[in-house]
């Protein structure tokens, strides 16, 4: 399958991540369909992209005609069976080994036999899901950074049986998005969140530590380090029950003290707070 033959893309989880894949997508040119459990979901990651393109269009970034034009190719969905109409599938649903095996089961049964399936996880082995299909040769890790429509990186993971046609394919995709695909080996984390993940885990600890406080933990990092946000807040905005279980793939993965998930992560997912999603997490937020 060649990159133009690639028209319709549906994205599985329209929460911050899959709403912004569906936003870069429409703008692209792709017909587009955003998947998730409920069409109050669905909506809202609409009404987010629409809000997006509405802030684009004030800047000047794109006119008013673009993002109409961008919404129009958006359809909302709440069954994994539209995956019928797609040649390409990038599930974006929450970070759970066991929930996405399930999607990519039932996808495998929905979609016709040439769409490529690409996951967007951030940890769970992509070899592990293509396992679940009947084509693992057309199943590719297609990470991307948060917030997308801002963020330049995507990561691409072969998984064991991932061909090299599927992997150029989805180079182009990734190009024709606005977006620079590097490579990296199929292996807990990738190499984004193995370096990332155990940096935002130690900044807990110092919290939990009572080695700072959430300023002065960031204030560190950005004015010592130079990062444009400091880790804690980092972590909020990825969401805490995502970092948590970046970390639990990694303690698993490599079985080494170091990747153990700090306590007090743990204790903030147990209470809900996750972080910029629900509001409060190492900082209170306004609710989206
Ligand atoms: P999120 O919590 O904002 O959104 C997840 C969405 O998936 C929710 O809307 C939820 O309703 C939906 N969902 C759950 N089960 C589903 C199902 N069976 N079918 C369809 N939709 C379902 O999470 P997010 O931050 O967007 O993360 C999504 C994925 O992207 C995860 O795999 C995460 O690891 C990855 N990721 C996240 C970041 C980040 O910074 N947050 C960065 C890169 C990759």
């Amino acid at each position: 399958m060649a990159n133009n033959d690639i028209k319709a893309i549906m994205v599985v989880g329209a929460g911050q991540m899959g709403a912004g894949i569906a936003q870069v997508s429409a703008v692209a040119g792709y017909k587009v369909t955003l998947n998730d459990i409920s069409a109050e979901a669905a909506r809202r990651g609409y009404d987010g992209i629409a809000a997006n393109l509405a802030r684009s269009v004030a800047k000047e970034r794109c006119t008013a005609e673009e993002r109409e034009a961008a919404l129009s190719r958006i359809a909302q969905s709440v069954t994994l069976d539209d995956a019928k109409d797609c040649d390409l599938v990038i599930e974006a649903a929450t970070e759970n080994v066991a929930l996405k095996r399930e999607i990519f089961k039932t996808l495998d049964k929905a979609a016709p036999d040439h769409a490529i399936f690409a996951t967007n996880t951030s940890s769970v082995p992509i070899t592990e899901l293509a396992a679940c299909t009947t084509r693992p040769s057309k199943v590719i890790g297609m990470h991307f950074m948060n917030p997308v429509p801002v963020m330049k990186l995507v990561e691409i993971i072969r998984g064991l049986e991932t061909c090299e046609e599927v992997r150029e394919v989805i180079a182009d995709v990734t190009t024709r998005l606005g977006k620079i695909p590097v490579e990296v080996k199929d292996s807990p984390g990738f190499v984004s969140n193995r370096i990332l993940l155990p940096m935002l885990n130690e900044a807990v600890y110092c919290l939990y530590e009572g080695i700072g406080d959430p300023e002065a933990i960031d204030t560190v990092m950005k004015l010592g380090m130079n990062h444009p946000m400091g880790p804690l807040a980092l972590a909020d905005l990825i969401g805490l029950d995502t970092c948590l279980s970046i970390m639990e793939v990694l303690y698993d993965g490599f079985k080494d003290s170091k990747y153990r998930p700090c306590p007090l992560l743990r204790q903030y997912v147990q209470a809900g707070r996750l972080g910029v999603k629900s509001g409060r997490g190492f900082y209170a937020y306004e609710r989206a």
